[in-house]
């Protein structure tokens, strides 16, 4: 068991280790080169917080895939458009092919929920979601999320890509906030 760690001012807990965690990511690998064989997939990795997942996920695959990064950048719209997202770095064609995003942690879906449409406004052949967290417990906006590794409570987490204020990213296994 590993100890507690300190990031800023808040103290975090071990909550998944870097064993369990690489093992989900290979039994999700190992699930999608089934479920894509013959079809050379194109993963659309959502930065900065899923690249470590990504990562590891990408290089257990057996099967042909191709790979690209983006980044959602939110900036305020008009009156009526509220708040836009909008993807930076998406230069690969996707109209007919077989999309995959991945993602670091669904929380509430909202930011899901509006990139959605830009992806399928584009025509790709088929269109799925694979995560690494998911907390169904913050739904805000419901998703049909295909590939979950793991299912967790609303509580904010660290580690394996994710951080807190800038911090924790480089954390191999994931951390759960402390309550005081
Ligand atoms: P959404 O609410 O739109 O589904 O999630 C928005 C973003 O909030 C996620 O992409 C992620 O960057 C951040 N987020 C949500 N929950 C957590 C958490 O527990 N830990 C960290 N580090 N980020 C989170
Ligand atoms: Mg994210």
């Amino acid at each position: 068991m590993t100890a507690d760690i300190k990031l800023h001012d808040k103290y975090f807990t071990p909550y998944l280790s870097e064993e369990e965690i690489i093992d989900k990511v290979k039994k999700l690998a190992a699930r999608l080169s089934e479920d894509y064989k013959g079809k050379r997939p194109l993963f659309i990795s959502v930065l900065n917080g899923s690249f470590m997942f990504s990562a590891d996920l990408f290089k257990y695959l057996t099967i042909e895939a191709e790979i690209c990064f983006i980044k959602l950048a939110s900036y305020k719209g008009t009156k009526s458009t509220g708040h836009i997202i909008t993807a930076i770095g998406l230069d690969t064609d996707i109209n007919k092919r077989d999309i995959i995003i991945l993602e670091d942690i669904i929380d509430t879906g909202k930011t899901m929920n509006e990139f959605l449409p830009q992806i399928k406004h584009q025509q790709p052949l088929s269109l799925k979601i694979a995560v690494l967290l998911h907390k169904p417990e913050a739904t805000v906006y419901p998703l049909p999320i295909d590939y979950i590794c793991f299912s967790i409570p609303d509580k904010f987490v660290v580690g394996y890509g994710l951080d807190f204020d800038g911090l924790g990213r480089n954390l191999a296994q994931l951390y759960q906030l402390k309550e005081d």
